[in-house]
């Protein structure tokens, strides 16, 4: 359990604030907040209240600049598991399962890690009949509604899961995907290019599976977002690395196994990425929160961590229950216009929860500060992102 210990006391306080309030107080305290760092403690933010980003407002010198002229925003989220079939599906047939977030999600595209196909049984299921250390998950077709009445456009399917019901899997749910007009990325040299308020935003998925571009093969990977770059004016990457675990919040140089697998070296990929052009890098997979960090400009979300696990598929004991909705404002050159994070909980049946008490954000403040000392993201009480050089 996370359990932080702060430096200097601070009466807890519950902040209410609506957005006008909250933006006249940004006015009048320009960007105080962020100089001195304060140590996080549950129920200091004032957060969970899913505002929208805000990128009008003071600025520090420095690469952030106040947002607005065509910028588009984009939101993201880690794991999502809506439930497992046949046995272990949400009450009501799964709806209502995103209300509580559905308004945090909302940006001009909204983007999560579909961490299970939406298929029938194919009969190739991957677990042996006596296997206990073996994870596999379905939700019915039908389900992709749920995505959609949540306000998700863009599934990420470059994952440990993506091929749990095999290669028939893997397309039932990108047909099950296409038939709510919901878009997906993540197989091989698949280059996903929407259309976001008339800024073409492509999208690539990455994993340390056959069935996604390769997450470990970095000159490949470099070659898939150097060709996105000619399509699009933003790029994105959508990644599932580094190993799984309460203990694997920190994020360190180097290669990291899992289950004997090589689940990338989650920096010099970033890094490499964006390199290569990309300007956005959405990661996944450890199911706990990581640490932020910019780099030549372009945030790294290093882990978004767990966000619905329905049918209890996975843990939310501690903070492997606590999660968020990353929103990310760009300019049409990718540039970066503004950011901030919603903190979410996974309840007692795994479905995404606003957190009032905000503590996926103050995890995510004192990672990015242990980890990134020069170069993390900075984090407001309200979830607001900024690079360092802002202050
Ligand atoms: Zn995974």
């Amino acid at each position: 359990m996370y359990a932080p210990e702060p430096l200097s006391p601070r009466p807890r306080r519950r902040v209410a604030l609506g957005l006008a309030a909250l933006l006249a107080a940004l006015l009048v305290a320009g960007c105080a907040d962020s100089a001195e760092a304060p140590v996080w403690q549950p129920g200091a933010g004032g957060g969970g209240t899913g505002a929208p980003v805000t990128t009008a407002g003071p600025k520090a010198s420095g690469g952030a600049s106040a947002g607005g002229g065509g910028a588009i925003s984009l939101s993201a989220t880690g794991d999502i598991i809506m439930g497992n079939a046949p046995s272990r599906l949400p009450a009501a047939g799964g709806k209502g399962f995103f209300t509580s977030v559905t308004e945090a999600l909302k940006a001009d595209l909204v983007m999560g890690n579909l961490e299970e196909p939406l298929t029938v049984d194919t009969g190739t299921g991957k677990c042996g009949a006596n296997s206990t250390r073996c994870f596999q998950f379905r939700a019915p077709p039908e389900y992709a509604a749920h995505l959609r009445d949540a306000g998700f456009e863009l599934l990420n399917q470059a994952n440990n899961h993506g091929y749990d019901y095999g290669p028939k899997g893997y397309q039932n749910t990108q047909k099950a995907l296409e038939k709510y007009d919901l878009a997906h990325t993540g197989a091989p040299n698949q280059i996903t290019v929407v259309d976001v308020k008339g800024v073409k935003v492509a999208v690539a998925g990455f994993s340390s599976y056959v069935w996604s571009n390769s997450l470990v093969d970095i000159s490949k990977a470099k070659a898939v977002i150097a060709k996105a770059a000619t399509m699009a004016d933003v790029v994105v990457v959508q990644v599932h690395m580094g190993g799984e675990g309460a203990d694997k919040t920190r994020v360190k140089p180097g290669t990291e196994m899992f289950l004997g697998e090589n689940r990338g070296d989650p920096v010099k990929f970033s890094h490499a990425m964006i390199d290569a052009g990309a300007d956005l890098i959405v990661g996944h997979g450890p199911h706990v929160l990581r640490g932020m960090e910019f780099y030549k400009g372009r945030l790294i979300a290093y882990s978004l961590g767990n966000f619905a696990g329905g049918g209890n598929s996975l843990s939310n004991t501690g903070r492997l229950g606590w999660g968020g909705v990353l929103k990310v404002s760009l300019k049409p050159d990718g540039a970066w216009a503004g950011g901030s994070f919603t903190s979410t909980y996974m309840n007692s049946a795994g479905k995404p929860t606003l957190d009032p008490d905000d503590r996926g954000l103050g995890l995510l403040g004192e990672l990015s500060r242990s980890d990134f000392p020069k170069d993390g993201a900075r984090f407001d009480k309200q979830g607001k992102i900024s690079p360092p050089s802002a202050g």
